[in-house]
C-alpha cells in the first residue's frame, strides 16, 4: 500500500438517476472505500438504494466506510407517478421535464441536511448532468470533481470542436476530420453528440448549462485506464491542467459471480437459465446482443436486428429492449415464429441481462453494442471484440475509437445519429445484411478476425493490471485522493 496520511477525507458522490451513470458511481465507491482514511457517502433515492444495494451490501457488510444518503424523490411534487425514480422506468418520455425538475428538487433536500452530514463533506463527486451541485458545492466551500462516464477521446475531440469552426457549410452528411487529434479520424455532423447535432429534446439552454458547470469543477474522474488511450488522456490532462483521474475500468470491481449478477438491478431472476444455456454451446461461438439500459429502438428497427442475428447464423443473446413498445416487438416475435423458429440458436432476454457475467462466459466471443462507453470497455475486459451499431449521444465517437484507433471492433455502418426520444424521426437506419455481416466478420477465425481477437485480450489484460496495486489506476486513485486530502486541510 502506498503510503497515506491519516487525516480523514469524505467523498460525497451525487450520482444522475440512470443505470448507465449510477452504475459506475458504484464501482467508484467500493474503490474509494477500500482506502485507508477514507469515508464514502452516496447520495440517491430510496428506490435506486433499493435497486443498486445488493451490489454495495456486502461491501458494506464486510466493514468498507460506504453507505447510501435517501433523499426522498419529490415524484407527487414534480407530477410524477410514485417509485418512478430512474431515467430508464419513466413510463413515458412526455414525463421527462416532470423527471428533471423532480431530480432539480433534490438539491433543497441535500441541502437541508447537509449540515448535518458526519464526517463533514470534503469534496463532491457529481455526475456531469446533475448541474444544481455546482452551487452546493460553492455554498459550502468545498471542491467539485464531476464524472461524466465518457473516455478521454470524446473529451478531446469535444473539446477541440468547440475551439474550432470546422463544421461552417458542412452539410449533415459531409464528411470532415475531427481537429486536432493525434489520429486522422473522419466523421460526419450526422453522427457527432447533441452538443453540435442539436435533438429536439434538449435545448441549447440545457447544453450550455453543463457546459458552464463543467468548466468550473475542480477536476474530472474518467471510466478508462491511461493505456488504452495513452495519447487522448495526455492531451485531455493539458487540457484540465492535470486534474483528470482515468480510475478505471471500473466494471472490474466486480470480480466474483454475484457482483455480476447483481449489478445494476438488485435481482436477476434469469441468470441460472443464461448460464446453462451458455454452458451448452460451443466455446467461443456466441455473439451477445445489447443495446444498454435505456435504448428506445423502434420496432421495426428491432425486427431487422433480430433477422441479422438470424441470417447470421451463430448462437445468439438478443436483449430486447423496446421501451413503451414491448408489445408492439412482442407481437412480431410471435405472429412470425421467431423465437421458435431460432429456439436452437437464440436466446431471448427481455428484462435486465446480467452482462458483466453473460461477456465473461467462455462460450461468448463477439458483443454488438450501441457503443454506450460502459459496455464498451466491459467488452474490452472480457478480451471479446466489437459490432459496433451507435445509436444517441457520443456513441459515435466511441465507435471510432474502438474500430479505428483500437482496432479492436467492425462497424455495422450505422449511418447517423437517432436522438434519445426522436427514433420514430429517423426510422429504419441499418438493415439486417449490415447486421449478419458485420458479425460474420467479427466472428471470423481467419487472420483479420483474429488479429483483432488478439488485440482486444491483450487489452482486457492490461486492463486488469491497470486496477491492480501499482497499477496506472490504482495509482490515480492514490493521486485523487491525496489531491482532495490536500485541498480539505486548507479549508
Ligand atoms: N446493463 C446490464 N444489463 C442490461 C443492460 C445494461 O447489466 O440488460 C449494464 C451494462 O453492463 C452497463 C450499463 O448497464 O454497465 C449500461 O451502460 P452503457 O454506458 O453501456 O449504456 P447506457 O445504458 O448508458 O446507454
Amino acid at each position: 500500500m502506498e503510503s497515506e496520511s491519516n487525516s480523514r477525507v469524505h467523498f460525497l458522490l451525487i450520482p444522475l438517476l440512470a443505470p448507465g451513470h449510477t452504475i459506475p458511481m458504484i464501482d467508484i465507491a467500493k474503490l474509494l472505500a477500500r482506502r485507508p482514511n477514507v469515508v464514502v457517502t452516496i447520495v440517491t433515492t430510496p428506490v435506486n438504494a433499493a435497486r443498486y444495494g445488493p451490489n454495495l451490501q456486502p461491501h458494506i457488510d464486510s466493514g468498507l466506510p460506504v453507505r447510501f444518503m435517501e433523499l426522498p424523490f419529490p415524484a407527487a411534487e414534480a407530477g410524477l407517478p410514485a417509485r418512478i425514480e430512474s431515467a430508464d422506468s419513466l413510463p413515458g418520455l412526455h414525463l421527462l421535464p416532470n423527471f428533471s425538475l423532480a431530480v432539480d428538487m433534490l438539491q433543497q433536500r441535500l441541502e437541508q441536511r447537509f449540515e448535518s452530514i458526519e464526517p463533514r463533506p470534503s469534496c463532491i463527486l457529481s455526475d456531469r448532468y446533475m448541474i444544481w451541485t455546482a452551487d452546493t458545492a460553492v455554498k459550502y466551500g468545498i471542491p467539485r470533481i464531476i464524472f461524466d462516464g465518457m473516455n478521454c477521446f470524446k473529451q478531446l475531440c469535444t473539446h477541440n470542436m468547440y475551439l474550432s469552426n470546422v463544421l461552417d457549410g458542412l452539410s449533415d452528411s459531409d464528411p470532415f476530420i475531427l481537429p486536432g487529434l493525434p489520429d486522422r479520424i473522419e466523421i460526419t455532423k450526422a453522427q457527432l453528440p447533441q452538443e453540435f447535432n442539436y435533438s429536439d429534446l434538449a435545448t441549447r439552454d440545457q447544453l450550455e448549462r453543463v457546459r458552464e458547470t463543467e468548466s468550473t469543477a475542480y477536476g474530472i474522474v474518467i471510466n478508462s485506464f491511461e493505456e488504452l488511450e495513452q495519447e487522448y488522456v495526455n492531451e485531455f490532462k493539458k487540457v484540465k491542467n492535470g486534474k483528470v483521474w482515468c480510475l478505471g475500468p471500473l466494471s472490474l470491481t466486480n470480480n466474483n459471480e454475484s457482483g455480476k449478477s447483481v449489478r445494476g438491478n438488485g435481482k436477476s431472476t434469469n441468470e441460472q437459465r443464461i448460464v446453462e444455456w451458455l454452458d451448452l454451446k460451443e466455446p467461443g461461438s456466441v455473439i451477445y446482443a445489447c443495446f444498454g439500459s435505456s435504448s428506445r429502438v423502434i420496432p421495426q428497427q428491432l425486427i431487422e436486428l433480430g433477422l441479422g442475428l438470424e441470417a447470421s447464423n451463430r448462437p445468439f443473446i438478443w436483449v430486447i429492449r423496446a421501451g413503451d413498445r414491448a408489445t408492439e416487438i412482442e407481437e412480431w416475435i410471435t405472429k412470425t415464429g421467431f423465437e421458435e423458429r431460432t429456439k436452437d440458436q437464440g436466446l431471448l432476454i427481455r428484462d435486465w441481462a446480467p452482462q458483466l457475467l453473460i461477456l465473461s462466459h467462455p462460450s461468448v466471443s463477439g458483443f454488438l453494442t450501441h457503443c454506450g462507453w460502459n459496455s464498451v470497455l466491459e467488452g474490452v475486459c472480457a478480451g471479446v471484440p466489437l459490432v459496433t451499431w451507435p445509436l444517441f449521444a457520443e456513441q459515435f465517437l466511441n465507435e471510432k475509437l474502438v474500430v479505428e484507433v483500437l482496432g479492436v471492433g467492425v462497424a455495422v455502418g450505422a449511418p447517423r445519429v437517432v436522438h434519445w426520444g426522436m427514433e420514430d424521426k429517423f426510422g429504419v437506419t441499418v438493415r439486417s445484411e449490415q447486421v449478419s455481416n458485420a458479425i460474420r466478420k467479427v466472428m471470423d477465425v481467419g487472420i483479420e478476425g483474429n488479429e483483432r481477437r488478439r488485440k482486444v485480450k491483450a487489452l482486457g489484460r492490461v486492463a486488469e493490471s491497470a486496477i491492480e496495486e501499482g497499477g496506472s489506476s490504482y495509482k490515480n486513485l492514490t493521486l485523487l485522493i491525496e489531491d482532495i486530502r490536500e485541498v480539505a486541510k486548507r479549508h
